[in-house]
């Protein structure tokens, strides 16, 4: 209750107030008391003495009288009465006797004497004992309950004291209203202070709750409308800045919202993997690639032990400083990630982000590079090797060889020039397709001619190896769109190919078709087919399923891997459907539109 601000200004209003009017009280009382006092002993000090001396001279005349001393004294105090201040009620004067002080005659009665002998009293009496008319009892005792003045008089052997006594009823009177008009003072102000709270709670604690209102409401991301500035005081400027600061929070709120977005767009196309995790190793992001590349569904409860703990000690990363980074690779399943590994932001709030990169086919590429360069050189090196050795045995025998040996050897030499000849051209053929250099010289013509004619190219040699060789053409085949030479090229190759792998005596059936959109071209053979292990390799650069058939009929293992590269810029699909019995099929599949209209890519 105490708590609000309005109650604290009502307390202290009152507190104020109340203190304010008892000093004041306390104050005034003192000074009434005081001037009434001292006013007392002026007055008696004037009568008394000084300028009034003929007035105790007068006293002691009449104390000296011989018939009545005590009327006597008694008619010239009742004469001064009104000097001396005497009203017979609060102020009254004593004749009292001169050695014991016991009362003779009074403006009142005895009972109004006290009842113990005041100092004053006591003074007076002292002086007459010692006869010496100067004592005269005129102390102040500001504690006392009254106050009194006694003039010892002395004549003709009489001795009196005259005792004036103020029982201060009126000082006391005085300070009883006095009282009741603070007292009064004191509940009006009050009254007053109360309303004068309720007053600056309007104008004071109504801005301010309604400033802690909008805070609350800025606090819980509501940034519309602004707070009505009222006034030009403290608080009016403080709402103002209230308001400039809630447009820099919005402003900047919106500024991070927005780099949020951005961020979370990147992450979510990026093809990167992205995982952070909290300085505790907790999970707190995890983009799809990520997800993808992990092969598992990352969830939030996944810490960063659960999936990198084995890669990299989390404290280790941690410890890192901005902006160096670790590395590492992980083997998930047959893909190989590199991950880059890095600290963010402080120890207490930052966390650890990891980067996952899949470098599968950049690994396979380097390691088909790798092959492919041992492949060219040790392709090259054995016909090299055997030109060399014949040479050398020519040159060693200086012309002391049969001749007939010799133009064998000769031969040999040719053909083994011829080959790598072959090696290189292929070679050179392979790298103008990687490159996209060699462009394809697109045209219109029928399928069906380029198929009869590459037949009939090949038809002698099928002949000298005895094989039957025979193509079916259907009913119609469409004109397609390619590069026809290459194509062609293609053609001689797979038909070259049954030829080469088909033992003598062989069959090789070419046929041809169309669906939709697309031309088919399948070459049969009974030869000695491909096993199972070597299919999905047969289109690898100098793979060859026997090594050493395949170089005695000339092969160099490239020709099928070049048609691929051939059919693949046609958008078109060379594949080894399923084979019935002994031999092989191999499939060429184009799409009649030429390279723009898509077929499915080569499996
Ligand atoms: P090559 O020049 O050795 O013939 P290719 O790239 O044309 O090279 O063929 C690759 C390999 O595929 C051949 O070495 C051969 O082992 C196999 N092959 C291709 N066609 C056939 C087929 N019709 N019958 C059996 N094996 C084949």
């Amino acid at each position: 209750m105490f708590r609000s601000l309005h109650m604290k200004l009502t307390l202290i209003l009152l507190l104020l107030i109340t203190s304010l009017m008892a000093v004041v009280g306390a104050f005034l009382t003192v000074s009434v008391s005081n001037f009434y006092i001292n006013s007392f002993y002026q007055e008696m000090s004037d009568v008394f003495s000084g300028e009034n001396s003929s007035f105790v001279a007068d006293l002691r005349g009449a104390a000296g009288d011989s018939e009545d001393p005590v009327g006597h004294l008694a008619e010239i105090l009742e004469a001064k009465a009104g000097s001396l201040g005497v009203d017979y009620r609060t102020r009254n004067y004593f004749v009292l006797d001169g050695e014991t002080g016991g009362y003779i005659l009074s403006s009142a009665d005895e009972s109004a004497l006290p009842r113990q002998q005041s100092a004053n009293l006591l003074t007076a009496r002292n002086a007459v004992v010692q006869q010496d008319e100067t004592l005269v009892g005129d102390e102040s005792d500001i504690t006392a309950d009254f106050m009194d003045v006694a003039v010892p008089i002395m004549g003709g052997g009489n001795a009196y004291i005259i005792y004036i006594l103020d029982n201060k009823a009126t000082v006391s009177g005085l300070n009883t209203q006095l009282f009741l008009i603070i007292m009064q003072a004191l509940i009006i102000g009050l009254l007053i202070s109360i309303l004068l709270s309720f007053l600056l709670s309007k104008t004071m604690v109504g801005p301010i709750e309604k400033l802690t209102a909008g805070a609350e409401r800025v606090a819980a991301g509501d940034f519309d409308g602004e707070l009505p500035i009222e006034s030009t005081d403290e608080i009016g400027i403080l709402t103002g800045t209230f308001n400039e600061m809630a447009d820099i929070l919005q402003a900047t709120l919106a500024a991070v919202e927005n780099e949020r977005n951005k961020l979370d767009t990147l992450f979510l196309h990026m093809t990167d993997g992205v995982v952070a995790f909290d300085h505790k190793g907790r999970l707190i992001h995890c983009n799809p690639a990520a997800n993808t590349m992990l092969q598992q569904p990352v969830y939030g409860d996944c810490t960063y032990d659960d999936l990198f703990g084995s890669v990299y000690p989390f404290q280790e990363i941690l410890a890192l400083q901005r902006p160096n980074h670790a590395e590492s690779e992980l083997l998930v399943g047959d893909r190989t990630l590199e991950l880059y590994l890095a600290p963010f932001s402080g120890q207490a709030s930052g966390g650890v982000l990891i980067v996952l990169h899949d470098v599968t086919e950049q690994h396979r590429n380097e390691e088909r590079r790798k092959e492919f360069v041992a492949n060219v050189s040790h392709e090259l090196r054995t016909p090299l090797t055997n030109v060399r050795s014949y040479a050398e045995t020519l040159l060693d025998a200086n012309g002391d060889i049969p001749q007939e040996t010799a133009n064998s050897f000769l031969d040999i030499i040719i053909t083994e020039t011829d080959r790598m000849t072959h090696i290189v051209q292929d070679l050179l053929t392979l790298s103008r397709l990687d490159a996209g250099d060699a462009e394809l010289v697109l045209s219109r013509f029928p399928f069906g001619d380029a198929i009869e004619s590459v037949t009939r190219a090949n038809a002698l040699n099928a002949k000298q190896r005895g094989h039957a060789l025979t193509y079916t053409p259907p009913e119609s085949l469409p004109l397609i769109v390619g590069d026809r030479s290459r194509l062609e090229q293609v053609m001689m190759n797979v038909i070259g190919n049954a030829i080469k792998y088909t033992p003598d005596g062989g069959h090789i059936r070419i046929s041809a078709g169309s669906t939709e959109g697309t031309v088919w071209m399948d070459v049969w053979d009974d030869g000695i087919g491909i096993p199972e292990k070597d299919r999905t390799h047969i289109f690898d650069r100098f793979y060859r399923v026997d090594k050493a058939r395949s170089r005695e009929s000339g092969g160099t293992g490239l020709g099928l891997s070049i048609a691929l590269e051939i059919v693949q810029r046609h958008q078109g699909r060379l594949l080894l459907p399923p084979h019935e019995g002994p031999g092989t099929t191999v499939r060429l599949e184009l799409p009649v539109g030429g390279p723009d209209s898509r077929l499915p890519a080569n499996d």
